[in-house]
């Protein structure tokens, strides 16, 4: 692959309904998009999905753009790419910024499958024709809301429902839903909102039997998870701890958690994604694909990803229509009771409708290889 140009577009999307998490309400929704475009004209594309502000991890909208237009593109110019994976090895000489790595990395993968004529579920391994979803339901004022929007979403036929916790909304509205919906697959994720000093909270937490809690203490806190793990039945899922494979290592030796949420933009790409997913896969610890509100684009990435054999849990993967009115892909992507089907065309298998990008664009650049 000879990539000849690439944009990068800045776009900003109102959510249809905004989400709170434990740190913050996200309403609109940016992200950067990555289009790449080899010496053939054959285009892919990425998606680094970062937030305004650096409550995730510490990336953001505006070190994303400085990272890729500064060092990854002039790096990604400089050489003719057999592989994707070669690339990924070449961008990990910059320390960390995984979600600018991966927004130019999973557009090399796109066009890399585009070239090959395959799918990229195909060329990533995947054996999956459909993947099952959860949904997320954010923070709410009111109890009576969150069971609302439960029962809206068992209807549509999400098949494991996540609610954000932080404290002094946990155990009230998780037993409430517990109470109406006794046999619902549920999970908590408190983004590391929490410390050891409400271990209370999540003894309580222990009786809902509920399919894991996400992340319940800081990123850095492996220790601290371990403790906290050892004194529960329910199994603990790490997120924003978990950016490279000597992480899950950490995590697995320590006992910090049962279960591994892979976001590729979290851990720099979908080379460093398929890592995790054969590490844990040989260690038997089932992952999911976690969701970051990506546009069209991300979300097709992260369905093709899913399709891996040990994305055994439902992922955080909606329909297009739960975030947005329009998405930037055609087709849009829904869910059938529950499922997805992965694409079978080439690449992400989706098409990018540009009248619509055009339309959520706050900048755009364009860089040209020279000579
Ligand atoms: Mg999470």
């Amino acid at each position: 692959m000879n990539i000849k140009k690439v944009q990068l577009y800045h776009v900003r999307m109102p959510l249809k309904h905004s989400v709170e998490t434990s740190f913050s309400t996200i309403g609109d929704k940016d992200s950067i998009i990555v289009e790449v475009q080899d010496d053939d004209g054959i285009t892919g594309w990425g998606e680094a999905p970062a937030f305004a502000v650096p409550w995730y991890t510490e990336e953001t909208i505006g070190t994303v753009w400085h990272m890729l237009e500064d060092f990854l593109i002039p790096l990604c110019f400089r050489r003719n790419w057999a592989h994707p994976k070669i690339a990924a090895t070449a961008f990990s000489a910059i320390q960390r910024n995984n979600m600018a790595k991966s927004g130019l990395e999973s557009a090399l993968w796109d066009l890399y499958a585009k070239r090959e004529e395959k799918s990229l579920a195909a060329v990533l391994g995947g054996c999956n024709k459909m993947i099952e979803v959860g949904v997320v339901i954010g923070l709410q004022a009111k109890v009576k809301d969150v069971l609302d929007l439960l029962e809206q979403y068992l209807t549509q036929g999400y098949k494991r429902i996540k609610l954000k916790i932080k404290p002094g909304h946990d155990v009230e509205p998780i037993s409430a839903m517990r109470r109406q919906f006794p046999e619902v697959s549920l999970s908590v994720d408190a983004n590391g909102a929490y410390t050891l000093n409400e271990k209370d909270m999540f003894q309580k937490m222990d009786w809902f039997g509920l399919s894991m809690i996400e992340q319940p203490l800081a990123a850095g806190d492996l220790l601290e998870h371990a403790k906290l793990q050892e004194n529960l039945r329910t199994p603990l899922c790490l997120d924003e701890s978990i950016a490279v494979a000597q992480d899950v290592q950490h995590a697995l030796e320590l006992k910090s958690c049962r279960i591994i949420n892979i976001k590729m933009s979290r851990v720099g790409g979908l080379t460093s994604a398929l890592a995790l997913h054969d590490y844990c896969q040989e260690r038997r610890i089932p992952v999911w694909c976690g969701g970051m509100f990506e546009t069209g684009i991300g979300r097709a990435h992260n369905i093709a990803l899913s399709s891996l054999a040990n994305f055994s849990l439902p992922g955080d993967i909606s329909a297009s229509s739960r975030y947005w009115e329009t998405d930037i892909i055609e087709p849009e992507v829904t869910v059938q009771k529950g499922e997805i089907q992965v694409p079978e065309g080439w690449g992400i298998g989706y098409a990018v409708n540009r009248r619509h990008l055009e339309k959520v664009v706050v900048a755009k650049k364009t860089f040209y290889k020279q000579g």
